[in-house]
């Protein structure tokens, strides 16, 4: 419908419908008056969730996060970030954001009528003021509940990250949002109706999430060290292309680790040397000269999610992997770590 700093911001269908039904349903039982009042009013509620959703959005690219796009249903609305963000505390501020700014639209209309919008009653243009007061304390209390994938159950697992790691945090965090959902169907049976249905809509949230949480936690449970490509040959910094490319031929392992000494300083992927063999170049370069360089060792007992964090945009994608001596024992791309975790989604996605 709009795009706002980039991001696409889309209206489901479903509103209009609301809309349309309220407002015909309102026309026919108290006149055009009342019905264009009723509307004013959802359109209000609708521009504070709006708000609350810009919060978030806001939140996020201020710390570097992108963001895939914004949905607005009638009770609420969706900000996709285009990846997680990479600290606990990131996370608990892009969740917290939007409640944010519904609690400061209360405030501000709390002091503009001189805390009068508590209580409902007086003048009518007083009254519905109030009604948008409360619009807004129950849109922050309801997105406050520590229920995943509520804001308060994103602000819960933020603060287990820094504890635990992301992907057990989010097992706990999802965890907490079943039962808070479960409950909450059980009060709304004694109390009311609403509070069932907002539970039937976060359970199956939750559950998804659990899901994927565990699959992701069993593959990041699995070490560097496990996924590292161990098969390499090694050569000097000294040799040539020509060389490099004889033992190509000569053994069954395609790929080189340039050690110098102990110290491994590049990598030449099998690819990467015969396109230079076929160029015109002569051979009698060292391998150095196309070999691509490494980033930082990373121990072989490091979690494969911890591992991504050693590798830097526009950096190296390639790292030595070492043994708790120090000896490089293979190699790891960042492709392969991620395209891992895609995997352990996929894995989840089609269940
Ligand atoms: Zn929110």
């Amino acid at each position: 419908m709009a795009t706002i700093h980039g991001i696409p911001i889309s209206i489901h269908v479903s509103f209009l419908l609301l809309m349309l039904f309220l407002g015909l349903r309102t026309l026919s039982s108290s006149g055009p008056r009342v019905a264009l009042i009723e509307q004013g009013l959802v359109l209000a509620v609708f521009v504070c969730v709006a708000l609350h959703e810009l919060g978030h959005a806001a939140a996020a690219l201020r710390h570097g996060v992108p963001m895939s796009g914004i949905t607005l249903y009638p009770f609420g609305g969706v900000a996709r970030m285009a990846r997680r963000p990479p600290q606990g505390m990131v996370e608990v501020v892009i969740a917290s954001a939007g409640p944010a700014v519904n609690l400061a639209i209360a405030g501000a209309l709390f002091v503009l009528s001189a805390g009068e919008v508590i209580t409902p009653g007086g003048a009518f243009g007083l009254r519905l003021l109030s009604l948008l007061f409360w619009a807004n304390l129950i849109l922050a209390g309801f997105n406050l509940l520590p229920a995943f994938p509520l804001d308060g159950g994103r602000i819960l697992r933020g603060l287990l990250t820094i504890r635990m790691g992301w992907a057990r945090a989010t097992v706990w965090a999802a965890s907490v949002g079943q039962v808070a959902a479960v409950l909450l169907i059980l009060v709304g049976l004694m109390h009311d109706v609403w509070l069932v249905l907002a539970g039937l809509l976060v359970l199956p949230a939750a559950n998804a999430e659990l899901r994927y949480a565990l699959a992701v936690r069993q593959f990041a449970n699995r070490r560097v060290g496990e996924v590292a490509r161990i098969e390499l040959v090694r050569l000097e910094p000294a040799a040539t292309i020509s060389e490099a490319a004889e033992l190509s031929v000569a053994t069954p392992v395609a790929d080189f680790l340039i050690m110098d000494g102990h110290r491994p300083v590049a990598y030449l992927s099998a690819p990467r040397l015969w396109a230079r063999v076929r160029s015109d170049e002569p051979g009698t370069q060292p391998v150095t000269a196309v070999a691509e360089p490494l980033a930082t060792p990373i121990p072989g007992d490091t979690p494969v999610e911890d591992a991504i964090g050693y590798f830097h945009r526009g950096g190296p994608e390639t790292a030595p992997v070492i043994d708790d001596q120090g000896n490089t024992i293979g190699i790891v791309a960042v492709g392969d770590l991620i395209r891992a975790a895609q995997l352990a989604r996929h894995a989840t996605s089609r269940k």
